[in-house]
C-alpha cells in the first residue's frame, strides 16, 4: 500500500500478451517518469498473488545494470493485481529496429554493440543465479542515450533453489531451446545463451531465424538447421520426456561452412561464436561468461558508440 502511493498513474502506453503498461510519475518529484506494468491475473486460475511471488520478484530489485531495465518497485493491488514499477523506456525495442528495414540501417559494428550489451546482460545475471528465460528482441527495449535494456523478468527466477523443479513451458516458441522443447526439468543459463544466439541470427539476417508455428515445426526447423540431437552429439537426450525428432532422416549437425553463407557478414569470428551459442547439448553450449571473452569482440569493426547507433524516429 505504501509503494504504490509513490506513484501517480498515467496514461496507457500499451499492451502485451498479459500486462498492461502505463505512464506513471514519482509523487515526490512529478519530473520523474516511470512504467507501471499491471500484470494480468488470470483469476480461473488462482485467487490472485501468491505473497511467494511478490517476494520472489522483489529479489529482482536487487539486479542493477546498465543493460537491464530497473525494477524500482513491486506492489499487489486491492484488486489482487501485481504491478511492477519499471524504469521509463519509451523509445521502442530491438524488433522495431529489426523490422524497420525501409528506415533503418545498421552494420556489423551496430550488430555487435547491441551483441554487446545484451550479453553482459545476460552473463550479470547468471553471475547471480538469475535466468532470464525469455529473451527476443522485443523484450530489448531501447534508452534514450541509444543503450539496450532487457526488459521483462517476469519469468525470470532465481535457479538457486534446487529443490522446485522448473516448468519448461517458458520463452517465446522460436528462440526456446531444444532441451526445453524435450521437456527437461533441470536446466541452466544455456537456455538463455540459445535465445541470444538466435537474437544474434535474427540481428543479422533481419528475419526471424527458426520461426515454427507449432513445438513439432519448431522442433524440425531446428534439426534441419542444426542437426538432429542424437545421443552421439548430445548424451541422454532420448531419456528427456518429450524427445521427439523427424524420424525420415538424421539430419547432420551443421558446419562452419552451413554458417558462412547466410552469417558471414559478421566475420568468421562473428560465425564461430555464433555457432557455439546454437549447440544443441546445452552442456557444451559456451556460458554467457565465456560469450564475453570471445575472440569476436576484439576484431574489426569495433563496437558502434552508444550515441552512434542507429535509431527510430
Ligand atoms: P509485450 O512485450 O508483449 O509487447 P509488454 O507487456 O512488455 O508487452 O509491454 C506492452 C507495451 O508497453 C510495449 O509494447 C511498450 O510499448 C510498452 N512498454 C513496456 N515496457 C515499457 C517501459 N519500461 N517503458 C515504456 N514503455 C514500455
Amino acid at each position: 500500500e505504501e509503494e504504490k502511493n509513490k506513484y501517480i498513474k498515467g496514461r496507457e502506453l500499451g499492451e502485451g500478451t498479459y500486462a498492461i503498461v502505463y505512464e506513471g510519475r514519482l509523487r515526490a518529484d512529478p519530473t520523474q517518469l516511470v512504467a507501471i506494468k499491471k500484470i494480468k491475473v488470470q483469476k480461473e486460475y488462482s485467487d490472485g498473488i501468491a505473497p511467494d511471488a511478490v517476494r520472489e520478484i522483489k529479489f529482482l530489485q536487487e539486479l542493477r545494470h546498465a543493460n537491464i531495465v530497473r525494477l524500482h518497485s513491486v506492489y499487489s493491488t486491492r484488486d489482487q493485481n501485481l504491478c511492477l514499477v519499471l524504469e521509463h523506456l519509451p523509445r521502442g525495442d530491438l524488433e522495431m529496429l529489426i523490422r524497420d528495414t525501409a528506415a533503418v540501417r545498421y552494420g556489423a559494428a551496430d550488430i555487435k554493440a547491441w551483441m554487446g550489451m545484451l550479453c553482459r546482460a545476460v552473463a550479470f545475471c547468471h553471475d547471480r543465479a538469475v535466468l532470464h528465460r525469455d529473451i527476443k528482441p522485443n523484450n530489448l527495449l531501447v534508452a534514450a542515450d541509444g543503450a539496450l535494456k532487457l526488459a521483462d523478468f517476469g519469468l525470470a527466477r532465481s535457479c538457486a533453489d534446487p529443490y522446485r523443479p522448473m516448468t519448461a513451458n517458458v520463452i517465446t516458441r522460436w528462440y526456446r531451446p531444444p532441451e526445453l522443447l524435450f521437456g527437461a526439468r533441470h536446466y541452466t543459463g544455456g537456455v538463455d545463451v540459445w535465445s541470444v544466439g538466435l537474437v544474434f541470427a535474427e540481428l543479422i539476417i533481419r528475419n526471424p531465424y527458426l520461426p515454427g508455428n507449432t513445438e513439432v515445426e519448431q522442433i524440425n526447423l531446428i534439426c534441419r538447421a542444426l542437426g538432429t540431437p542424437t545421443e552421439e552429439n548430445w548424451p541422454g537426450v532420448t531419456r528427456l520426456e518429450s524427445y521427439t525428432v523427424p524420424t525420415d532422416r538424421t539430419y547432420p549437425v551443421a558446419g562452419r561452412e552451413t554458417f558462412l553463407g547466410p552469417f558471414g557478414t559478421v566475420g568468421s569470428d562473428g560465425v564461430d561464436l555464433l555457432m557455439k551459442t546454437l549447440v544443441l547439448d546445452p552442456r557444451r553450449r559456451i556460458t554467457s561468461r565465456a560469450m564475453l571473452g570471445h575472440a569476436w569482440w576484439h576484431a574489426e569493426p569495433r563496437p558502434t558508440p552508444i550515441q552512434d547507433l542507429p535509431r527510430r524516429n
